[in-house]
């Protein structure tokens, strides 16, 4: 029924990775660590100021731009981490939203969009859905540092047709925290190039070493940078998938443009629930992040007993292994072979040369799920 050419870019984007390795783990009964999200709920009285909100009557479509007690716990939130004071902001259904709508929003056909290779998978479809132009600057193991020749050579390969930089850090799937000089490199460019920058940032409060630093902090940033940010990440709610964006006034309306005939608005007791999260004691997002530090350690001590090389990350809840042959293989077969889930990080590439011996093992699992999971994939040593 469908002609030959939509079959074709439908089957091109295929399903994810994520779905498929879930649907792998629940097949198989293996333990889950391909698809990142928490085995354990986030902070209580979220949950609680969620329920409130449900039996409160908040049940109707929220405001567009988003309720406001959400909208000023975003602003609170983006003054007291980083001293930013955005014009605007938009409350948006997950972060996945407001990366879709800003594509949509700010990109014509044609365009070229920076992005940083290994990326998180929506980025490529939105940039197609847009009709724009993906250019990779690839990160290559093992420290998958930003170079500034990479960068160079992508914005040359756009022949001036280079209107936005899409990034993320900390960076999904390779838990690189980009630096200073890194960001630096980046500014210039979207200086230079005159680039909007999209920031994708949902890892802000995981950082184990370093400091995360948004792009939007560096000098000649702010007015071109749209940050994008979400509650599933910082406070253990991936399924409430409620986000947010801010920055420069006509970035955020354009994006908020395009969201109100994606979703319109959506998820108002979860709205309010989200600005409970933000407005608790920072420890919270501390003690999240130093669990997810044990974990982390953890994991990294169990890859390395099972003969594997693990890069230990400096941010996210994802570490990449070196398997020292085939990742994709070692991926399809790994359950049955010890009961465990992973993901090929080639997944995430282009250049699927780039590194393809290269396994993702998400780490955001209880200390005793991690333990199993090491139990078994020490097995294969
Ligand atoms: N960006 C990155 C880099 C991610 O890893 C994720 C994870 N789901 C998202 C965006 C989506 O965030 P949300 O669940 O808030 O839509
Ligand atoms: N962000 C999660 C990951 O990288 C997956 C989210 C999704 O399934 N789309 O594992």
């Amino acid at each position: 029924m469908l002609p030959p050419h939509r079959a074709a870019r439908l089957a091109g984007l295929g399903t994810t990775i994520f779905t498929e390795m879930t649907a792998l783990a629940a097949r198989t009964g293996a333990i889950n660590l391909g698809q990142g999200f928490p085995d354990s709920d986030g902070p209580g009285e979220v949950i609680e100021a969620g329920v409130a909100a449900l039996r409160g009557g908040e049940n109707q479509y929220a405001p567009l731009p988003g309720v406001p007690a959400l909208r000023e716990a975003v602003r609170e939130h983006q003054l007291r981490h980083y001293g930013l004071n955005p014009e605007d902001l938009l409350i948006t259904f997950g972060a996945t939203e407001a990366i879709a709508a800003a594509l949509l929003g700010l990109c014509d056909p044609g365009d070229g969009v920076l992005v940083l290779e290994p990326y998180y998978d929506s980025y490529s479809a939105c940039i197609s859905f847009a009709g724009a132009e993906r250019l990779t600057v690839t990160l290559r193991p093992p420290d998958f540092a930003l170079e500034a020749e990479a960068l160079r050579a992508a914005i040359e390969r756009g022949g001036g047709r280079v209107r936005v930089l899409l990034l993320n850090s900390p960076h999904n799937p390779t838990g690189r925290v980009l630096d200073r000089s890194e960001l630096e490199l980046i500014a210039a460019a979207c200086v230079e190039h005159d680039l909007i920058c999209i920031s994708d940032e949902v890892y802000e409060h995981l950082v184990y070493e370093g400091e995360h630093i948004p792009p939007a902090t560096l000098p000649g940033m702010a007015e071109r940078t749209l940050t994008i940010s979400s509650v599933g990440k910082s406070f253990s709610f991936t399924g409430w998938k409620i986000g947010w964006c801010s920055g420069p006034a006509e970035l955020v309306a354009a994006t908020r443009t395009v969201k109100q005939y994606l979703t319109f608005a959506g998820g108002t007791p979860l709205q309010h629930a989200a600005a409970a999260a933000l407005r608790l004691n920072p420890v919270h997002l501390h003690t999240l992040r130093d669990n997810l530090r044990a974990r982390r350690d953890e994991l990294c001590a169990g890859l390395s007993a099972a003969g594997l090389s693990p890069i230990t990350p400096a941010g996210t809840y994802f570490v990449n292994a070196d398997v020292g042959g085939d990742a994709a293989e070692f991926c399809r077969t790994l359950p049955e072979r010890c009961g465990v889930v992973a993901i090929p990080t080639g997944a995430f590439y282009d250049d699927q040369a780039a590194a393809s011996t290269l396994v993702r093992f998400a780490f955001c699992k209880r200390a005793e799920v991690i333990a199993e999971a090491s139990r078994r994939l020490a097995s294969l040593a």
